[in-house]
């Protein structure tokens, strides 16, 4: 057996289009995709969504200073244990949540897989309980008591080479993706370290970033993977999303 990749989204956010493109005016609403992973050792999930109270109590979650710049359309069915229960996935099975970083948007559903392991770069972690909630950073969505696994660089859960974390720090100083080997090819499942398609075609940095430069040389990596064949899962693109089949649908 080969490994599975499913994707799916767990709601939609609205948020300034400058956060995703430097000088770019307006709001634009993106999805909050997730993935599973099955994986003939065991099951992970690539990012978890938003937190479940942000579908009935957004003030509570988030307060109201953060969300000046967030609008969360985000509907009971779609967090992330009622979409792995779709695909007749007990979210108590999951063994490991690999987190790209711990943005509220991308690790708010970790408590739902509630006996994973938490794989996230150990530099996210110190720079996730410093930042704090002006920075996007919420505790009570990462600091759940899971167990913890702080990787420093690459790591493979799985140990086969089919399922690998990527450093690609600059959105964030602890930033990783998560490259997949399917048999039907190769996955960068980006995280926030490219939002769209667009900035990957015109190299177009985002207006909120821990470090440009870096970013942007994550950028040209992504670049040299697709040259060589792999597809790249632009983190909140819109239009893009339209286009990937959704679970229960393989999408590799
Ligand atoms: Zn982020």
């Amino acid at each position: 057996m080969s490994v599975e990749l499913y994707a799916f989204t767990c709601g939609h956010l609205t948020i300034p289009h400058g956060f995703l493109l430097e000088g770019r005016e307006g709001w634009i609403t993106v999805p909050i995709p997730a993935y599973l992973i099955v994986h003939p050792k065991g099951r992970a999930v690539f990012d978890s969504g938003l937190h479940i109270q942000a579908q009935t109590d957004p003030v509570g979650y988030m307060g109201e200073a953060c969300l000046k710049y967030a609008t969360f359309h985000f509907h009971p069915g779609e967090e992330l244990a009622a979409r792995l229960a779709a695909m007749q996935v007990d979210a108590a099975s999951v063994d490991y949540v690999i987190n790209s970083h711990w943005h509220y948007d991308h690790a708010g559903g970790n408590a739902q897989v509630p006996n994973a392991d938490v794989v996230v770069q150990g530099r996210e972690v110190s720079h996730a309980f410093a930042a704090g909630a002006a920075a996007g950073y919420l505790k009570q969505d990462f600091d759940t008591g899971q167990r913890l696994r702080q990787v420093d660089g690459e790591h493979d859960p799985f140990g086969d080479g089919s399922v690998v974390c990527l450093p690609t720090y600059g959105h964030t100083p602890g930033h990783q993706s998560l490259r997949v080997r399917t048999a039907d090819g190769e996955f960068i499942l980006c995280g926030d370290a490219c939002y769209l398609k667009e900035s990957l075609d015109n190299l177009h940095a985002p207006g909120v970033i821990a470090d440009k430069a870096a970013a942007v040389s994550v950028f040209h990596r992504f670049r040299q993977m697709q040259a060589r064949g792999a597809r790249i899962m632009y983190g909140h693109d819109p239009a893009f999303w339209k286009t990937i089949p959704q679970a229960p649908v393989r999408l590799g």
